[in-house]
């Protein structure tokens, strides 16, 4: 049977140059459900960021002058070990990451399909032979860039680690991890251990940990540090526009996928029983901290009250508490200071005439599922991405007013639509200002194969599949002159 009892992990260290490195200081991490102590971390420097660039560029030549498929056969085999040790993947996510069983289950699963699609992307890394005006062999070819820096979130450090640096390595690259200060062994020294025990060659794959207090400085030796040639960031929306903008002061390529405030459209004609229980997994999975989390669910009036019943028995079901006890669905924030901003945010709202139809009740890291009606934009729920298990409901008449609510955000990342009619919902999609849109399906949807990714202030740049690798790699025009090409005679 699964056990995810609080286990401490054995920390070793940061991973340096294939090397379990200390730091000269360390940080607590907590067990967001009760704020005890996880974990003794290491608390990385400036300095050990240096080092752990160093290795990664001195290990590029050789991991990028591998045949292709040699590094294919290393990808599949860290998906093999990861597979291997999801267990322990799984009690980390429930016990540093504050997440539900079954989220960990979920999360383990996705992990080793990352790192199996990356090892197929090695066999897709094509160029192109282009037409020449001068009868050359003249070819568009895809090269490495070096040394990637990845930066990581909290709320899926499996997915969203993975995700920011499988495809780097396939194509050539090699990389500097710095996972977040919440969860740095879940989504960080758990993955060099993992590549320790695949037999990834050393200083492929780095790790350095640090807290909150040193990540500015060590986060900028990221960017700016000459040996890095790209940056790779999973995040909120303000890091994630101080990196775009540091990388691109130093000209360096940035991915960013960032924040969100998603709405589910549910029209006239939707199955209303599958709308309701939609609506509750993408409002309220993993607490509401997915950034594709539904935010927004907007409902055409004449369903607004068979919606709002059916939708609100389900919400009531969900039992809010400390992840040791598996039938806790809703576990703790993050963090107390994410927990305080959710509950800031549904005060705000209440205070300005909002309406709580169900929760509002927060303790400790606790918020309970909450839904909310009568908010309008002068609040700040409607604007600011809550990122916790609240979620807004609001009416509306007509297609064109459902598209304006949704558009009405600085963000763009996914759309949904509930609706019989697959033609409606095709022309309602092109009007939807977001990076992905999802019919008869909630807004959190994710494969490794897919284009990923956000518009407006959700983020630049695509994860998954093919389009990852454009992300990491540069493309280069090279060509054979086979005599075609003639000066003019003066020369
Ligand atoms: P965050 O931006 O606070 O932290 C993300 C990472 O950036 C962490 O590793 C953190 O240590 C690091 N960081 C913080 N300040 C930094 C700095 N000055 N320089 C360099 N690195 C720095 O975000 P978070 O709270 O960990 O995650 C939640 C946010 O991430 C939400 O906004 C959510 O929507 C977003 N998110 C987006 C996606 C996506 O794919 N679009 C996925 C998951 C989460």
């Amino acid at each position: 049977m699964l056990d995810t009892m609080n286990t401490p992990p054995t920390i070793k260290g940061m991973y340096v140059g294939g090397n379990w490195v200390p730091a000269a200081r360390t940080f607590d991490d907590l067990n967001p459900s009760d704020n005890s102590l996880y974990a003794r971390i290491p608390d990385g420097s400036v300095e050990d960021m240096r080092r752990a660039i160093a290795a990664a560029h001195a290990a590029f030549p050789a991991w990028s002058g591998l045949r292709f498929h040699e590094r294919a056969h290393h990808l599949l085999k860290i998906a093999d070990t990861w597979d291997r040790r999801k267990d322990d993947f799984i009690a980390a996510a429930v016990n540093e990451g504050g997440g539900w069983f079954g989220k960990g289950i979920f999360e383990a699963g996705y992990v080793a399909e990352v790192f199996r699609s990356a090892a197929a992307l090695c066999y897709q890394n094509i160029g192109e032979v282009l037409p020449s005006e001068h009868g050359k062999f003249s070819t568009a070819t895809r090269w490495p860039l070096g040394v990637v820096s990845v930066i990581s979130p909290w709320n899926m450090p499996g997915i969203l680690t993975s995700r920011g640096f499988a495809a780097a390595l396939a194509v050539g690259n090699t990389v500097v991890l710095k996972p977040s200060e919440d969860t740095p062994y879940a989504g960080g020294l758990y993955f060099a251990e993992i590549m320790e025990e695949a037999g990834l060659p050393k200083g492929v794959f780095n790790v350095v940990t640090c807290s909150r207090d040193s990540v500015a400085a060590v986060g900028d030796e990221m960017i700016e540090n000459p040996l890095v040639k790209a940056v790779s960031f999973t995040g909120s929306t303000a890091v994630g526009r101080h990196i775009a903008a540091k990388a691109g002061a130093h000209l360096k390529k940035a991915c960013v996928e960032l924040g969100g405030k998603d709405s589910l459209i549910i029209l006239e004609d939707a199955d209303i029983d599958h709308s309701a229980k939609a609506a509750n997994f993408g409002s309220f999975m993993h607490q509401g901290q997915v950034c594709m989390s539904t935010e927004k669910i907007l409902v055409q009036e004449s369903v607004y009250d068979e919606f709002m019943s059916k939708f609100l028995a389900r919400a009531a079901k969900l039992r809010t508490g400390h992840t040791n006890d598996k039938n806790n669905v809703i576990g703790p924030l993050v963090n107390t200071r994410q927990a305080l901003r959710v509950k800031a945010l549904i005060d705000d709202a209440v205070a300005k005439g909002a309406h709580v139809e169900l929760g509002g009740k927060c303790w400790d890291n606790f918020v309970e599922p909450t839904i909310l009606t009568n908010v309008n934009s002068s609040m700040n729920i409607w604007n600011d991405e809550t990122f916790g298990p609240v979620v807004i409901v609001s009416k509306f008449r007509t297609e064109d007013e459902a598209i304006a609510m949704n558009n009405d955000t600085e963000y763009g990342l996914t759309a949904a639509i509930m609706t019989e009619s697959e033609p409606r919902a095709l022309r309602m999609a092109e009007k939807l200002e977001t990076g992905m849109v999802h019919v008869n399906c909630q807004n959190i949807n994710d494969e490794p194969h897919v284009p990923f990714g956000g518009v407006k202030a959700s983020g630049v740049g695509r994860y998954g599949g093919r389009w990852s690798i454009d992300a990491f790699t540069e493309l280069r025009w090279i060509t054979l002159d086979r005599g075609g090409r003639h000066f003019p005679p003066v020369f």
